[in-house]
């Protein structure tokens, strides 16, 4: 067993990491690569590889820990909001120049650092700069290109690639015990993304949001219809985000009041309660930026879905021998593709990507969507 058992379908990056570990660390590592090619897999497997004492045998309490994020020695920092602030990151900063508690390295782990704003990227950049001897930095995002320059530079990099439909397949089956029909077309139809691979064959709800997303190029024939699509897409995105918000939001508001002692009583209360209520402030803030987030997150999968949707079409029109993503919606990719030439599929993916753009421009999201479908009914 090893830590990078997690890692599926990333050889060359094990290697990468296997020879990083036992020989000279690099102090800054950026780990790159597209949505669910599990970036932010590889750089927790690497940081419980510098932590343990056997380089990542994946059962020692060090790798344990780490799999929890509770090692003393690591730092993880997850941006939940749409940016990461500068006065978040010079905190950061602060305390990645202490040194380790226990080990050789003190880890910090930083998924999603394209979030950071400029002024906290140049915080960021100054610590990168000169890093404190025994602490190694682990940024995560989705290229290169969406760090600054600088910070990049200083970087080793280390890239994802997607992993093919088999071996996300694969490991649907082996792990989860999934009958290897249904992991292959959940794999397909995932495009790579294991967690999202492993909720599409195992979670219902998930395979009906993914099914209304694909009724939209089929029901979109006319104006009424494209703008019943919109909304019923919109609506799917916020229903997913809600229930994955709320699952989130009530056990921290709950940890909250404990860690403020809610209902004890006696000298200090009062005070310590007022205390409660300016951090119950700042973590419903929180709260809702990371609500804005996981919602254009949730309805910019479902844009992917569908430009993944008629790049199949567009496959069957060229007569071109790949994998579809949605092979398990045969018919209605071949009936789509008989009605309309290749040109108008390539409008209508223009379309879907142009707002996936705006929605990144803060365009309402009802808004765009009807934009798009009204251009998709066009075609
Ligand atoms: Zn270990």
């Amino acid at each position: 067993m090893s830590v990078f058992d997690e890692l599926v379908g990333q050889e060359a990056v094990v290697d990468q990491l296997r020879r990083a570990v036992s020989g000279k660390t690099t102090h800054a590592w950026l780990f790159t690569g597209p949505p669910g090619s599990g970036r932010s897999v590889a750089a927790r497997a690497f940081a419980a590889a510098l932590l343990c004492e056997t380089g990542g045998c994946g059962v020692c309490p060090s790798c344990r820990q780490v799999r929890a994020g509770t090692h003393a020695d690591l730092l993880l920092v997850r941006p939940e909001g749409l940016s990461y602030g500068v006065r978040q990151t010079r905190d950061l900063v602060l305390r990645a120049a202490g040194a380790p508690s226990g080990g050789r390295w003190l880890v910090v782990l930083f998924e999603d650092a394209d979030r950071c704003t400029e002024a906290a990227a140049n915080a960021l950049l100054k610590a990168i700069e000169e890093p404190a001897p025994r602490t190694v930095w682990l940024l995560c995002a989705p290229s290169a290109e969406d760090l600054a320059p600088t910070i990049r530079s200083r970087c080793r990099v280390v890239t994802l690639r997607v992993p093919t439909s088999s071996a996300v397949a694969a490991v649907l089956e082996e792990r989860d015990g999934i009958d290897p029909e249904r992991a292959l077309a959940a794999a397909r139809a995932a495009q790579g993304h294991v967690g999202r691979a492993r909720r599409l064959a195992t979670d219902p709800s998930a395979a009906e949001r993914r099914a209304a997303v694909l009724r939209v190029p089929v029901s979109a024939t006319s104006v009424g219809a494209a703008l019943a699509a919109a909304a019923a897409l919109v609506g799917t995105a916020e229903e997913e985000a809600k229930a994955v918000t709320e699952q989130l939001d009530e056990p921290e508001r709950e940890a909250l009041r404990r860690a403020f002692g809610e209902g004890s009583t006696g000298k200090g209360v009062a005070k310590a309660m007022r205390g409660m209520a300016g951090a119950m402030k700042d973590l419903e803030d929180r709260q809702k930026s990371r609500a804005t987030r996981v919602k254009r997150d949730t309805l910019d999968g479902a844009l992917l879905e569908l430009a993944a949707f008629y790049r199949d079409v567009l496959m069957l029109q060229c007569g071109a021998d790949v994998e579809l993503a949605n092979a398990d919606r045969l018919t209605d990719l071949r009936r789509l593709a008989s009605k309309s030439p290749p040109e108008a599929t390539l409008r209508r993916i223009e379309a879907v990507m142009r707002c996936r753009e705006r929605l990144t421009l803060n365009v309402a999201p009802l808004l765009a969507v009807e934009e798009m479908t009204l251009s998709l009914a066009r075609g």
